[in-house]
């Protein structure tokens, strides 16, 4: 990891997942991607969940007698209401926010309700099983897309509850304890491997972020890359098209470096190159600019919705900045300096245009920059 330039995730990998919470935006960026891969599993656990109620609804009717079993009903069809709520978010809104609190809420009250329903049924049946209760925790573990931290949580919740109730229906003390070691137990097992499954897809969700940011980084500069690039400007330009808003393009590019390398050498040359790519990075400052690293010693700044008069401004103050590193050039025949040239470009996509055709008109643009003698901005604006 030693060379893995500054990122947030890399950040995080160093720290570890040990503890399973990251530092606060990358934790908020997890429990979205948890959501959204734990989508699958949840229509599982629905199924799953359904399947238990009618079990145990039915087993219900076959052991308990009669006034206790309209109690034990009456209590399964409260969550079977609270399920189909359940199946109804998760169909309907896939993405909401508020599916793992409803999948929390969904399987505790079918533990506690369980649990409530063990109790009655011991009242005159001591022998009635309550290792069912066991299969409601491994559920929470594994199978409705909690964290360990929420399955801890609703589990706690239902051995409380499983205390509270068979104390109340006179288990004796002896055989309340055997039951509840047996199920702590169980839980044990649980929550090892629900804590080992969270680790693996901390750890998955950072590593296959970080390998997304480093393909699409340049490594020298830290600037976005050519790849980087052309997504982002498929991107902006069909936004603009929507928008109705300009994108410009600033396309620079070094004077003369392939004669600072000879002269200075091929490390000062990189040296130079990481500096122009700070001077761009300063330069893209809104949220939707972009600072790339083209390739070689050209470079780009990717501007959305600016006009003429502010592009031209901020390639200006882009090329002055660059002179005004005052790097010496003695290689250099057009200035005493390293310089820049830019060719500028600022359009507003029509139908049917390409995004490449903003690269094209500004690579013209620097082209004459170029040929008009270099450190210098040229543009069809001025
Ligand atoms: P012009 O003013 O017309 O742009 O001339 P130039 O010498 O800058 O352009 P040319 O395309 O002839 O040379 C570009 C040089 O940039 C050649 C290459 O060795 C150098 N270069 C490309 N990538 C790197 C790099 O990553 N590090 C270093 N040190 N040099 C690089
Ligand atoms: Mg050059
Ligand atoms: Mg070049």
């Amino acid at each position: 990891m030693a060379d893995v330039p500054a990122n947030p995730y890399a950040e995080q990998l160093k720290q570890g997942v040990q503890r399973l919470r990251f530092a606060r935006p990358l934790e908020r960026q997890y429990r979205l991607y948890q959501r959204q891969e734990s989508y699958g599993l949840r229509r599982i656990a629905l199924a799953f969940g359904v399947l238990v109620w009618l079990a145990f609804a039915v087993l219900d009717q076959l052991v308990i007698g009669a006034p206790e079993r309209w109690w034990a009903l009456a209590l399964r069809l409260g969550v079977l209401v609270l399920l189909l709520g359940y199946a109804w978010l998760l169909l309907r809104q896939p993405h909401s926010p508020w599916l793992g609190p409803f999948s929390l809420l969904c399987i505790t009250a079918l533990g506690v309700s369980a649990t409530a329903v063990v109790g009655i049924a011991h009242l005159r049946h001591p022998h009635f099983p309550y290792e069912g209760l066991l299969l409601i925790c491994m559920a929470a573990y594994f199978l409705v897309g909690l964290r360990l931290s929420e399955a801890l949580l609703s589990s706690a919740i239902m051995l409380a509850a499983y205390l509270a109730f068979d104390s109340w229906a006179g288990t004796a003390p002896a055989r309340l304890a055997n039951n509840l070691v047996f199920l702590l137990f169980g839980n044990l097992m649980g929550a090892v491997g629900c804590y080992l499954l969270e680790y693996r897809s901390r750890e998955h969700f950072l590593v296959g972020n970080l390998l997304q940011a480093l393909a699409e980084q340049d490594s020298l500069t830290c600037l976005h890359n050519r790849r980087s690039f052309d997504r982002q400007l498929e991107r902006l330009w069909r936004q603009a098209q929507r928008e109705r808003v300009p994108v410009a393009l600033l396309l620079g590019d070094v004077d003369h470096f392939k004669a600072y390398n000879d002269r200075y050498g091929h490390q000062a040359g990189d040296a130079v190159l990481r500096q122009v790519g700070q001077v761009f990075q300063q330069a893209a400052r809104r949220p939707l600019d972009m600072a790339v690293r083209m390739g070689g010693e050209e470079f780009a700044v990717l501007l959305y919705d600016i006009d003429a008069a502010q592009m031209l401004q901020r390639a200006e103050a882009l090329r002055q900045d660059v002179e005004g590193l005052q790097i010496e050039h003695a290689g250099s025949t057009s200035a005493a300096v390293v310089t820049l040239s830019i060719g500028v470009v600022c359009l507003l996509p029509q139908p049917g245009q390409a995004p490449s055709s903003l690269y094209q008109q500004a690579d013209r643009w620097l082209y004459e920059a170029k040929a008009f003698g270099r450190n210098r901005v040229m543009s069809t604006a001025l």
